[in-house]
């Protein structure tokens, strides 16, 4: 039977699902975003594995022009002196069709918004009230128009708004006392990295990722660092910090930037009607250390996809909930794990801590358990 969708919020995880639904089954469905315009900011670089390009390339991913992706082989591990520790080999996860990828986020919302965007996507829409009518839900929008639905999904990120008119208990995204700072270099940077890998440099409460993310040798650079509550007007000092450890970074990081406080969901609520479901950040928030984020938003979009998709009688919103949980709770423990291990402020744990990644990156069965098991290898 044709259901109707309604699904809160362009994200990643939003336009995913919409894409899947537009492309592969005969649903209707509406996409409600709050903004005015989709977010195609320029200078934010995104991850993906293979969990998540497996699924993308069902939508024709593989045909993206391949000089707006970068494929990286590998993670360079340094410490913040720019000394190699160890290497991380990424193309072991990789199949002919499916690669670890690297992009703009922009190009990757442009790619997923293209068959959406003039029939089902609306803008400037906030749920202002909900109620339930003859088995179906009535969303009332702040601009006096609704929408009357079977199903209700959630994807407008980790402070979902959805969740506070159908649940009473709201996850609740907790500050991890560390801000991110971003930015995109232009030209070769001073940086002694091989610019055609991903590289991961660990410092004193600090860790910087740096990755192409085209074949125009645009590297995005992102910085995070530990900070007990976010003020905009102490990034300069916070910079300092990471300067004194390495002058490089402290010119680089000088000027355009922009920085944003990190959270993660700390635990983990199901739906409590059976009409609505959540999907992406809204689900569950990542620290952002196994770059799982957009990856897990675009899983969780294709596992309520397949179960949507068939018009089964099974209690959808209970499979749903534990297949997620589990695999958020995967996700969410090595993230955790990246994000202790990075930012060793002691120069014996550094010391510790580099002697035991190089004995374990060498370990195949290690890095399967650890990396294969998120990339679903
Ligand atoms: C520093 C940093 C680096 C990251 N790097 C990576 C990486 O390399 N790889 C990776 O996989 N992930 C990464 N991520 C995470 C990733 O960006 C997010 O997890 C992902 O974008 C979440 O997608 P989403 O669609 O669930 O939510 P969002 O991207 O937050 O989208 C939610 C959408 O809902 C809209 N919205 C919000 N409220 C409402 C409302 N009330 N009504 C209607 N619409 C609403 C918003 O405007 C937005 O368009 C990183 C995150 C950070 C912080």
């Amino acid at each position: 039977m044709k259901k109707k969708f309604a699904i809160i919020g362009a994200g990643i995880a939003g336009l995913t699902l919409a894409n899947l639904i537009k492309k592969k089954t005969e649903h209707k469905f509406m996409l409600y975003e709050r903004q005015e315009s989709l977010s195609l900011d320029q200078g934010y670089g995104i991850q993906l594995s293979t969990n998540s390009t497996k699924i993308l390339n069902i939508l024709g991913f593989s045909k993206l022009n391949s000089e707006k992706i970068f494929h990286p082989k590998s993670v360079d591990f340094y410490d913040i002196q720019n000394k190699k520790i160890c290497e991380l080999d990424l193309s072991r996860f990789n199949t002919k069709e499916n690669k670890y990828t690297t992009l703009q986020r922009s190009t990757l919302i442009e790619f997923l918004k293209d068959d959406i965007y003039t029939e089902h996507l609306r803008f400037g829409k906030s749920i202002k009230e909900v109620s339930e009518i003859k088995g179906k839900i009535l969303l009332k929008f702040d601009d006096n128009t609704n929408d009357l639905v079977d199903i209700v999904v959630g994807a407008d990120g980790i402070f979902s708004n959805t969740r506070s008119f159908f649940e009473k208990k709201k996850n609740e995204p907790k500050f991890q006392k560390a801000i991110a700072i971003r930015k995109i270099l232009t030209s070769k940077s001073e940086l002694k990295i091989d610019e055609e890998k991903i590289s991961i440099i660990m410092g004193k409460n600090c860790h910087l990722v740096v990755y192409p993310i085209n074949k125009k040798k645009e590297l995005n650079l992102v910085c995070i660092i530990r900070d007990k509550k976010y003020d905009p007007n102490n990034i300069k000092y916070l910079i300092d910090q990471v300067g004194k450890q390495n002058s490089i970074f402290g010119k680089i990081l000088n000027q355009d930037l922009k920085s944003w406080p990190l959270y993660s969901t700390s635990k983990i609520y199901p739906s409590t009607n059976n009409k609505v479901f959540y999907i992406g950040d809204a689900f569950n928030g990542f620290l952002p250390t196994l770059a799982q984020g957009a990856g897990q938003s675009i899983e969780s979009a294709y596992e309520l996809f397949n179960l949507i998709k068939k018009d089964s009688q099974a209690d959808i919103q209970n499979i749903y909930f534990k297949t997620r949980l589990k695999r958020a709770e995967i996700v969410k423990r090595r993230s955790k794990i990246n994000f202790f291990i990075f930012h060793f402020s002691s120069s014996i744990m550094q010391l510790i801590r580099n002697f035991f990644m190089k004995f374990l990156i060498k370990r195949k069965s290690f890095i399967k358990s650890y990396l294969g098991t998120v990339y679903k290898n």
